[in-house]
């Protein structure tokens, strides 16, 4: 984590503000009302009512930080069970269903590890094993020699160099082949509860709509969002923006006008407003659909949430 921004540094925090005031909001909207939705609903995500998008002055750094805080507080509420979409029950699975998941689904990766895993369940088993036979298992997640050779390659390392453990530091798991920071920020968050922001798609998508950043680097947004936050917030904060991303504020057509943090969002209108039809865009739990995975903490269990179904099963 050493490279990482900590969220008290002043010069990176300066830099970051800069680059986000300089982004700020030709239009920033003024926040009229409170989100509609404050519930852990599960089954609806309730829309935003009425939305008055006035044209603001530039936003100031301190009115920046606490819009953004205070949205990644409503996506807390709206959110409460946000967790990692891959499943693992160690470490190990964790850094190789990341892996597996470029260029593929969540899903499709937790319909596919189970296989891997039972045959497969330590680094020893899979330096180990033979190519052909894990080429086989990971076919459904696509790419599947290259990712093959990047699973096997990491369990050779991981026994080699790590004695078959996944080392918990950033410069360690970094090295191991095909994990870039991106992977092993969600392994030190997730697995060793390390404080990590992970800019993946949705989370580039969603800040440079929000405004926080026009950065276009992930290193760089890392950095400038890491700015916005404390430390201690990173990692739940990226679970609450990438859930968000998935769900309601899609790439192509964002459903603005079931958006829980509308009020608070510049980009407002840039997707479907008209309530009834922005609830139809809704995917996973908010449209009352399947999570991504197989098995999901009891919480999301809890709030009404489905488990998705394993492979082949629909
Ligand atoms: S663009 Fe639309 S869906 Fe996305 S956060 Fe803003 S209001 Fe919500």
């Amino acid at each position: 984590m050493g490279e990482q921004n900590s969220g008290g540094g002043k010069s990176k925090g300066e830099k970051a503000v800069k680059a986000t005031k300089k982004a700020a909001v030709k239009k920033a909207p003024e926040v009229v009302k409170k989100a509609a939705a404050k519930k852990v609903a599960v089954k609806k995500a309730a829309p935003a009512k009425k939305v008055a998008v006035k044209p603001a002055k530039a936003e100031s750094a301190t009115a920046l930080v606490r819009r953004a805080r205070r949205i990644n507080r409503e996506l807390a509420e709206v959110y409460p069970y946000a967790h990692p979409e891959l499943d693992f029950t160690n470490p190990f699975q964790l850094v190789v269903a990341t892996v597996l998941s470029a260029q593929t689904t969540d899903l499709r990766v937790n319909q596919t590890t189970p296989a891997l895993f039972a045959k497969y369940p330590t680094p020893e088993d899979l330096a180990a094993a033979n190519p052909e036979e894990v080429e086989e298992i990971l076919r459904p997640t696509g790419f599947f020699r290259a990712k093959t050779k990047s699973v096997i390659g990491l369990s050779k390392a991981l026994v080699e160099q790590f004695g078959g453990e996944v080392p918990g530091k950033l410069e360690d798991l970094v090295k191991l082949p095909g994990v870039g920071r991106k992977t092993a920020f969600v392994v030190l968050g997730n697995a060793f509860g390390r404080p990590g922001i992970t800019v993946d798609t949705h989370f580039q998508r969603l800040v440079r709509r929000w405004r926080w950043t026009d950065e276009t680097d992930p290193d760089k947004i890392e950095a400038a969002i890491g700015a916005l936050f404390p430390k201690s917030d990173w990692t739940d904060l990226s679970h609450h923006v990438i859930w968000h991303g998935r769900r309601i504020c899609h790439a192509r057509k964002p459903a603005c006008g079931a958006c829980p943090i509308a009020p608070l969002c510049p980009a407002y209108g840039e997707g479907e407003t008209d309530p009834e039809k922005a609830q139809k865009l809704l995917k996973y739990e908010k449209g009352g659909f399947p999570g991504q995975r197989l098995n999901p903490p009891q919480s999301y269990l809890d709030a009404g949430g489905k488990a998705a179904p394993p492979l082949g099963a629909g």
